[in-house]
């Protein structure tokens, strides 16, 4: 910056320093040319400001948001971008909330998860233990190995909904909030699907880590059950229902 010295107005040296008096003197003309003609000076100490605060502090987020503009996303916006925000606001404990929008991001540790983050895998190790017919990755772990398509299929029969094959993890959980709109209190529109990605997650490590076997029914009661813990949480320290009942009107008691 620059002063008064002896009445007349001097430069400093612009934050450059030794051996570069050349620089200097150019950096120091094109500072001079770019300033406005009709530049107010003042006989106080010039001071630097952070623009992109009011306040003319430097803060790291104005400056992030700053830097965020000049990036441009790598191909179209995801049209199920807003899921993002969905997943935060369902009425489950957090950690299962946590599980979900990881599923978005695929970064449950799902064999092909594990490969592309540089853990060496033979092929052979790749193929999902469940069935040993596809290599394992979220859609299929989650949606599409037969067990996993049967316990979808029979909770959409238990809440009356007509079950649409989802083309992702992020279109399915869209198609069961979008059904449960309106039909449940608020924040529990996504509490169903939660419930079902969260048990066949378990399940998985379950027979992974302790042998287990699984089956259909055994899956479809662990997600009625775990609806019916997360139905409450909040509303009443007891339960307006025990579990018959609530797997006889689920909607209703979630409503
Ligand atoms: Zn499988």
């Amino acid at each position: 910056m620059g002063g008064w010295v002896q009445g007349d107005w001097k430069w400093g040296d612009l934050g450059v320093r030794y051996g570069a008096e050349l620089e200097l003197t150019v950096l120091l003309n094109r500072f001079v040319q770019g300033l406005p003609a009709d530049l107010p000076l003042t006989e106080g100490p010039d001071a630097t400001k952070w623009r992109l605060e009011d306040s003319g502090s430097y803060s790291v987020a104005s400056c992030f948001n700053e830097i965020r503009k000049l990036s441009f996303p790598f191909g179209p916006v995801n049209r199920f971008d807003f899921i993002y925000s969905l997943i935060w606001k369902v009425d489950v404990p957090l950690k299962v909330k946590a599980f979900g929008w990881r599923c978005f991001k695929y970064k449950i540790p799902t064999r092909n998860a594990l490969l592309i983050r540089g853990i060496p895998l033979s092929s052979s190790n790749l193929v999902c233990v469940l069935c040993d017919e596809s290599n394992e990755s979220v859609p299929h772990l989650l949606l599409d190995w037969r067990i996993a398509e049967a316990v979808w299929f029979n909770m959409s029969l238990w809440i009356g909904m007509n079950l649409v094959k989802a083309n992702d993890i992020m279109e399915s959980f869209w198609n069961w909030n979008y059904f449960c709109f309106k039909k449940v209190r608020k924040d529990k529109e996504g509490c169903i699907w939660l419930a079902i990605v969260w048990t066949l997650w378990l399940n998985r490590n379950d027979i992974i880590f302790n042998n287990s076997i699984c089956n259909v029914n055994d899956l479809v009661w662990s997600c009625k059950m775990l609806v019916w813990r997360w139905s409450f949480v909040g509303k009443t320290s007891n339960s307006p229902c025990n579990f018959y009942e609530f797997c006889k009107s689920p909607l209703y008691y979630l409503s």
